[in-house]
């Protein structure tokens, strides 16, 4: 059930609306908007009755939820969430650039690429502390002493810290450090960590499971937003496919089909997205002409020696190159994605 008020609604009358359902033992997820509030409801297991609303002050219609999705919808937020870290944004007009290394491996690496980064215009810095690899054997991040790194590389620079957790104490770990909760590919079917990230203050950033379809991956959004976090940023990073080519086959159709249905902001991967150095500009480069709020793109000062990912990373170079291709490109995208 959705709730929708009038434009002219008090927020006595919103307020009002909010106690009824918390009366009838749900949970109420306001979502105030430029024309209008709409009230999300969830923890039902039934229908829930719409004359309980129909007929309060300030109502405009009470709607029954058809589809999978309550709170990821444009039906209960017709405005596009806007994420924001502090005075940085994702999903406004300006496109969100989220760079740096694969996983933090010194001190020194993480300040030459965050030196050259935040030259190059990006908001956000990344880079793994906790790292989820394929083998045990491989290079787990530095943990702790990596989210400390970070905690300076912001302090220095300015830059809005998104770092992966693995697990809920990882969580709380990022919490004390960063900016942004990554949770990863690997981890998108984590519902007990993506319910913990729904009761994070921190914005979560969303990979999509590189098996898991449309749906899956926002009602893993959903499970963020039931428990009341609602600053949620998707992020396309390629699935599984036959293709030899490419490490994963990055799907660019996901981000208008994304805004189709759902108000969050996405952001595009290239660089888990294709494997390959080469291809990262050009898919780049797509991403932002198919729509995306931002790019998340891995850099390395020296991605010949990386711990992680190397052949996936821009030089400091190749960084600085693609962004000024993609700020040209999203220049003459804006006014059109405003329109769609
Ligand atoms: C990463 O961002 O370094 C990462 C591990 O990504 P994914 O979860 O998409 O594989
Ligand atoms: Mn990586």
């Amino acid at each position: 059930m959705l709730v929708v008020m009038k434009a002219d609604a008090t927020a006595r009358e919103v307020s009002d609306i909010i106690g009824v359902i918390e009366n009838l033992g749900f949970r109420a997820h306001p979502m105030p908007g430029a024309t209008r509030t709409a009230i999300g409801i969830t923890g039902n297991q039934g229908a829930v009755d719409p004359s309980h609303f129909e007929n309060m002050p300030g109502v405009a219609e009470a709607i029954r939820v058809t589809k999978p999705y309550k709170l990821i919808t444009l039906d209960l937020s017709p405005d596009r969430t806007i994420v924001r870290v502090g005075d940085a944004t994702i999903g406004g007009d300006e496109l969100a650039l989220i760079a740096g290394p694969c996983a933090i491996e010194s001190h020194a690496q993480a300040f030459a690429v965050a030196a050259a980064v935040s030259r190059s215009g990006a908001r956000f810095f990344r880079g793994g502390a906790f790292k989820p690899r394929t083998s045990p054997y491989a290079f787990q991040g530095l943990g702790i002493e990596g989210l400390k790194i970070l905690a300076e590389v912001r302090e220095v620079y300015g830059l809005k810290i998104v770092t992966e957790a693995l697990d809920e104490q990882g969580i709380d770990e990022v919490e004390r450090y960063a900016d942004m909760i990554q949770i990863g590919a690997r981890n998108m079917h984590n519902f007990s960590l993506l319910r913990r990230a729904g009761r994070s203050h921190l914005p979560v950033l969303l990979k999509r499971g590189w098996a898991a379809t449309l749906d899956e991956w926002l009602l893993a959004a959903e499970y963020i937003m039931v428990e009341g976090n609602y600053q949620v940023v998707l992020c396309e990073r390629g699935v599984r496919t036959f293709a030899q080519h490419t490490r994963n086959t990055l799907d660019l159709a996901a981000v208008p089909a994304v805004r189709q249905i759902s108000h969050l902001p996405v952001v595009i991967d290239p660089s888990h997205g294709t494997g390959k150095n080469f291809m990262v500009t050009p898919l780049a480069r797509a991403g932002v002409a198919v729509g995306a709020d931002g790019l998340l793109v891995e850099v390395h000062n020296r991605p010949e020696h990386a711990l992680s990912d190397g052949a996936q990373s821009l030089t400091l170079e190749q960084y600085e190159q693609m962004v000024e291709d993609v700020i040209m490109i999203h220049k003459v995208m804006v006014p059109m994605v405003c329109l769609s």
